[in-house]
C-alpha cells in the first residue's frame, strides 16, 4: 500500500492500520494543516484523535487502549506528523510522555481518574522533567516536593513543557530526599494543573511546532496526597528513564514524518519543474539529493520498528531507541534543508509545506535528549560490555 522497503517488516495488520491513520489524517487534519501552524491546535481535534483510538494503541484494554504496541505507535505518530508536527507533539506529549509512565506504574484508580480521559482525548497530559536550571542533567533536579503530615508539597519551576498551558494532568517529578543521590531520591507525581499554587509563567514563542504550546510552568507549595504519587517513593529516576525509552522511539517515528512530507513535496517538484529545458531532476545535483533522503528515510523507519518491536517484546532498548532517535533526527533535519533547497525560492515561501516541516525538525535534537547525549548513551552501551 505504501511502497516502502520496511513493508515487509510490517505485518499486515500494521499496513491496514497504516492506511487507516492515513485515511483519518487525509479527512481530518491535512485541510487544516497550515492553518493550525498558528496554533494552538483544537482541543476537539485531539479529542477525534482520541476516539479514533489513535490515543491508546499502546495502552492496555481496561484503561481504554487497544493493547497493540509501540509499533503501532510509531505509525500513528508518523502518519500524523507528516500532517502537521506540533499536533503530534502535542498527542504524543499526552499520550506517551504523560501517559506511559502512569500506564506503567499508576494504581488502578489512578489509571481510572487520570489516564483513561487521556486516552479518550478529552482530557490532556504533560510531562515535567526540565527545569530553568536542568536539562540534560536531570539527575540534578531542583524541584522539591516535602513531607508535611500526609501530604507533600511541592515547590519549583518546570521549563519547556509540551501542552503545559493546555493540560489538566502533570507527571511531574521532584526531590523527595536530598540526603541521597536524586537516583534514589527522586519521586514522580500525578499534578492537577488546577491545583492551589500551580501556574503558567509563560508559553515559548517557539521556532517551529506552533500549533503546540510549550510551557514555563512553576509550583508554588502545591499540596498533594499520598494518592498522587506514581510508583513507589524515591522510584522517580527509574520511572523517568523508562519513559524516555518508548520516548525516544516514538520521537524517532514522528521525524520520520516530518521528513517525509517535505520529501514527496521535493519529488515531486524536481519532477514537474523545468529549468534548462529540462526537469532539475535530470541533474545529479537534484536527484542525488532525492536518493540520499529515500535512503534515509527508509533505513530510519527500519531502526525505529527495530526499538518498538523490541520494546514490545519487554527488551530494554535504551540504545536501540537511542540509535533510532538519533538517525532519524538528525535525517529529517538534512532531508528538510535539502527539500527546501531542491524547491529553491519556492521552498523559502510558505506557499509550500517546506519551510514548516524544516523549521519543525530542527526541534528533534534537541528535544526527549540531545544528539550529543544520545551520542553518550549510544557508546556507553557498546562499551558497557568490554568494561
Ligand atoms: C519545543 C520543546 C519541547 C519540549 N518538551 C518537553 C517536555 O514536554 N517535558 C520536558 O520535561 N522537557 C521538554 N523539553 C526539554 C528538552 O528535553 C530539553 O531542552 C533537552 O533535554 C535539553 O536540555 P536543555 O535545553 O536544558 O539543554 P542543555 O542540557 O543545557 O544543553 C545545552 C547543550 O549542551 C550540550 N550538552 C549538555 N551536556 C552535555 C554532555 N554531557 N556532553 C555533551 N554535550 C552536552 C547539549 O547536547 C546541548 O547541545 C522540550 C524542549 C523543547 C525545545
Amino acid at each position: 500500500m505504501t511502497d516502502y522497503l520496511s513493508d515487509v517488516l510490517w505485518t499486515d495488520d500494521e499496513i491496514k492500520f497504516r492506511k487507516e491513520v492515513r485515511s483519518f489524517c487525509d479527512k481530518e487534519i491535512y485541510p487544516i494543516a497550515d492553518e493550525i501552524d498558528h496554533g494552538p491546535y483544537p482541543k476537539d481535534l485531539l479529542k477525534k484523535i482520541g476516539h479514533a483510538g489513535f490515543m491508546g494503541v499502546h495502552h492496555a484494554k481496561d484503561v481504554g487502549g487497544t493493547d497493540r504496541g509501540l509499533s503501532y505507535e510509531v505509525i500513528v505518530a508518523e502518519e500524523i506528523s507528516a500532517a502537521n508536527g506540533g499536533l503530534d507533539m502535542a498527542r504524543m506529549a499526552s499520550t506517551t510522555l504523560y501517559g506511559m509512565p502512569v500506564t506503567r506504574f499508576g494504581t488502578p484508580e489512578q489509571k481510572k481518574k487520570y489516564l483513561e480521559p487521556v486516552i479518550r482525548g478529552e482530557k490532556i497530559g504533560c510531562i515535567g522533567i526540565t527545569e530553568p536550571d536542568v536539562g540534560s542533567d536531570t539527575a540534578g533536579m531542583k524541584t522539591k516536593a516535602e513531607q508535611d503530615g500526609d501530604e507533600w508539597v511541592l515547590n519549583g519551576e518546570k521549563r519547556f513543557i509540551t501542552n503545559g498551558s493546555q493540560a489538566d494532568f502533570m507527571c511531574a517529578f521532584a526531590i523527595t530526599n536530598p540526603d541521597v543521590k536524586s537516583k534514589e531520591g527522586m519521586t514522580a507525581f500525578i499534578i492537577d494543573t488546577k491545583a492551589d499554587g500551580f501556574s503558567v509563567v509563560k508559553d515559548h514563542d517557539l521556532l517551529g511546532m506552533k500549533s503546540a504550546r510549550v510551557s514555563w510552568l512553576k509550583m508554588e507549595d502545591v499540596r498533594v496526597g499520598p494518592e498522587m504519587i506514581l510508583g513507589d517513593l524515591g522510584q522517580g529516576f527509574h520511572i523517568l528513564m523508562d519513559e524516555l525509552d518508548s520516548e525516544r522511539t516514538a520521537i524517532a517515528a514522528e521525524a520520520i514524518g516530518y521528513a517525509r512530507t517535505p520529501y514527496e513535496v521535493a519529488v515531486k517538484y524536481s519532477n514537474e519543474r523545468h529549468q534548462f529545458g529540462r526537469p532539475i531532476r535530470a541533474f545529479e545535483g537534484v536527484s542525488f539529493k532525492i536518493a540520499d533522503m529515500a535512503t534515509k528515510l527508509e533505513a530510519g523507519r527500519a531502526l525505529t520498528l527495530t526499538a518498538a518491536r523490541m520494546y514490545d517484546k519487554g527488551m530494554n532498548i535504551t540504545k536501540e531507541g537511542a540509535m533510532a532517535k538519533l538517525f532519524t533526527t538528525e535525517a529529517a533535519i538534512a532531508i528538510a534543508n535539502d527539500a527546501l533547497q531542491i524547491l529553491g525560492g519556492m521552498g523559502y515561501t510558505t506557499d509550500y509545506p517546506v519551510e514548516r516541516f524544516y523549521r519543525d525538525a530542527r526541534l528533534m535534537t534537541i528535544g526527549g535528549g540531545t544528539a550529543e547525549i544520545l551520542r553518550f548513551l549510544i557508546q556507553r552501551e557498546v562499551f558497557k560490555k568490554m568494561l
